[in-house]
């Protein structure tokens, strides 16, 4: 088998396009199981061949501790895929969330990896029994421990908690899975007895941070079923109330879908009541922000002034520009500082006024453009 042939390197504009042009209705869903897997590497080329042949996207991650898919599909070709993963032994009956908020575009491309673990968890998972996890809530019960007072702990990275969390909960601040366990573990040491509701986006992180948190003794350790994606299905299917607000963060090109109309964050930029999620535009930027409409206007979709003078140079300078440079993600820096943000804009359009530009370097890029145009 030629493997070589197996992914897709196509840029992304040209998918983008091919995805306008496809006019076919897709489903975004995704499944995860723990699951002992062997010759990782042979399944990921079957499954990528026969996931390819169903016009299936998205990112998926194989190990040999099990898969963990987001993907995007025809809808005309989810009873075909279902059959696919139930003719496996190790996928037959892994449960669907399917997304609530579809345009159909959430993936570009398929892309399957073979991972040491399916989530970067950063745990040590032979210090304790993985296997002991905690109770599985569907929505009604969690709902209705929520009522009876239960602690509700996010377990979600600090930007994924942004735009949307269950009322009440405790939000770690940290940005990694690792940092956030160890956070609660530390924060909830006084109440290892406290009934404690954990929950994530499809479910997958809760079942290592209950394993965990009852290996260090917590006692009362249940998690929400299937996560916030199947949370808002089992709304809609049994008409209740929704105790988690604003928008749920994906990992896909929408970045979130939405649960409810509430608004629980502000434009980090102006500090105006926002839920607009997205990546500043200067590529080697990328931080994420929320960001209001006006402030996308102003700061021609960028973080500041100094991304936005890039931003708007011709592309070939653009390119010049960034030649050399890294494109190291900052994409988290703001998060737990909007303020530190806000003074940074504040210092850059001083600065702008009084020079002009804040990279005096592009005088050199742009007089060369000129010189050889
Ligand atoms: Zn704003
Ligand atoms: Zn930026």
């Amino acid at each position: 088998m030629d493997t070589h042939r197996l992914r897709n390197l196509d840029r992304p504009d040209i998918l983008r396009a091919k995805l306008e042009r496809e006019g076919v209705q897709r489903t975004t869903l995704s499944f995860y199981r723990y699951v002992r897997l062997k010759e990782v590497e042979t399944l990921r080329h079957e499954l990528y061949q026969e996931w390819v042949a169903l016009g299936v996207l998205g990112r998926v991650y194989i190990s040999q501790e099990g898969i963990n898919a987001q993907v995007s599909l025809p809808t005309a070709n989810l009873a075909a895929f279902r059959a696919h993963l139930d003719r496996r032994e190790a996928f037959a009956d892994v449960p669907w969330k399917i997304a609530v908020e579809d345009d159909g575009k959430s993936f570009l491309k398929l892309a399957i990896k073979v991972k040491k673990k399916i989530v970067a968890d950063g745990l040590a998972d032979d210090a304790f029994d993985v296997t002991d996890v905690g109770e599985h809530l569907d929505a009604a019960t969690f709902n209705r421990k929520m009522e009876e007072g239960a602690l509700v702990v996010d377990m979600r990275n600090n930007y994924e908690c942004l735009i949307g969390h269950f009322e009440g909960a405790y939000l770690p601040k940290a940005d990694t899975f690792r940092g956030a366990i160890e956070e609660v573990k530390e924060v909830m040491k006084a109440k290892k007895d406290a009934e404690v509701l954990l929950y994530c986006t499809g479910g997958i992180r809760c079942e290592k941070a209950s394993a965990y948190l009852k290996h260090e003794g917590f006692t009362n350790v249940s998690q929400l079923h299937g996560g916030i994606i199947d949370y808002a299905r089992q709304l809609k299917a049994e008409g209740l109330k929704s105790k988690y607000l604003g928008q749920n963060f994906v990992f896909d090109e929408r970045l979130a879908e939405r649960i409810t109309d509430d608004v629980v964050s502000t434009c980090m930029q102006c500090g105006t009541k926002s839920d607009r999620i997205t990546n500043c535009h200067e590529a080697t930027c990328n931080m994420l922000l929320v960001q209001c409409e006006a402030c996308a206007t102003k700061y021609a979709d960028c973080c500041s002034p100094s991304c936005r003078e890039i931003h708007q140079l011709p592309i070939d300078q653009q390119r010049t520009w960034r030649k050399g440079r890294s494109t190291r993600s900052t994409k988290t820096k703001a998060i737990n500082d909007p303020e530190g943000l806000r003074r940074r804009i504040r210092e850059e359009v001083e600065l702008l006024a009084l020079n002009g530009t804040l990279h005096p370097e592009l005088t050199s890029i742009i007089h060369r453009e000129q010189t050889s145009a």
